[in-house]
């Protein structure tokens, strides 16, 4: 996947229960002073699962939204 998009973890809200590291099914992340951290974000697939299972919310996938714009055969119908 791009590199450029990774989970970003709140290192205020991490406990480091481990939680997402044991379940990371690509092992992407690992823990660094008692918090959890993206060790290898090129592997990471974006699957979601670390931020569905993280007690503390600790866990967010950004997203990029693009919507597209209205093709002329819709914009005609509409009238
Ligand atoms: S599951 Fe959440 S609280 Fe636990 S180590 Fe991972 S980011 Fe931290
Ligand atoms: S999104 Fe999936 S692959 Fe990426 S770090 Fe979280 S659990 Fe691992």
């Amino acid at each position: 996947m791009n590199t450029r998009w990774k989970p970003v973890i709140n290192q205020k809200l991490c406990t480091g229960c481990g939680a997402c590291i044991e379940q990371c099914p690509e092992n992407a992340l690992g823990q660094i002073a008692g918090k959890a951290i993206v060790l290898a974000p090129e592997t990471c697939t974006y699957c979601a699962q670390c931020e569905t299972l993280c007690p503390t919310r600790a866990i967010a996938l950004p997203y990029l939204i693009m919507y597209a714009a209205p093709s002329s055969a819709s914009d005609s119908t509409s009238r």
